[in-house]
């Protein structure tokens, strides 16, 4: 059976949570609770809207964008629901980057979240830490944060952090 997921909503277009024009899925409730979050009204879990998986992949695929970027929120929050939508769209080639306030080894260290990450393309990891916020950063909000190339993760087991290409000129 299909999961149902609580999101905070879906944009189309947007040019700051990954490279190009993005579709973004909010994820509605996230544990961590950073000082600083930009986005504090996804943090409870009995905010937002339920929907069908098949719902919210039919409503992606109206926006004819094959680049998507899952953030909220925590999308690991949901960690099976998560692992469908991102079973299903690497099946109908999106480029997939996600955000989570855990940390990559954390991400690692959980079986579901691990199993998640074989089918995301970048993973951008950590909790927002206010006193490491750097405005030279792109994609992120704290220096602490990393961009994980995960497909080269996975072949070839190494760490690939990105953020060095993601700053503000
Ligand atoms: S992980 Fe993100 S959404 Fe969650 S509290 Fe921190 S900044 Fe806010």
């Amino acid at each position: 059976m299909s999961n149902m997921i609580r999101l905070a909503s879906v944009t189309a277009h947007s040019s700051v949570d990954g490279p190009g024009l993005r579709t973004v899925v909010w994820f509605q409730g996230c544990p961590h609770h950073c000082v600083g979050c930009h986005n504090p009204e996804t943090q409870s879990v009995d905010k937002g809207y339920c929907v069908t998986m098949d719902e919210l992949i039919l409503k992606i695929e109206s926006l004819h964008n094959k680049k998507i970027t899952l953030s909220g929120g925590d999308p690991f929050l949901q960690a099976l629901p998560l692992l469908e939508l991102v079973e299903r769209l690497e099946s109908l080639g999106y480029n997939i980057w996600c955000y989570t306030g855990y940390t990559f080894e954390e991400c690692l260290n959980h079986p579901v979240f691990k199993a998640c990450l074989r089918h995301m393309d970048m993973l951008v990891d950590g909790r927002f830490i206010l006193d490491q916020m750097d405005h030279t950063l792109m994609f992120r909000g704290s220096k602490n944060q990393q961009i994980i190339d995960l497909k080269q993760y996975f072949e070839l087991n190494t760490i690939n952090d990105q953020s060095q290409w993601y700053l503000v000129e």
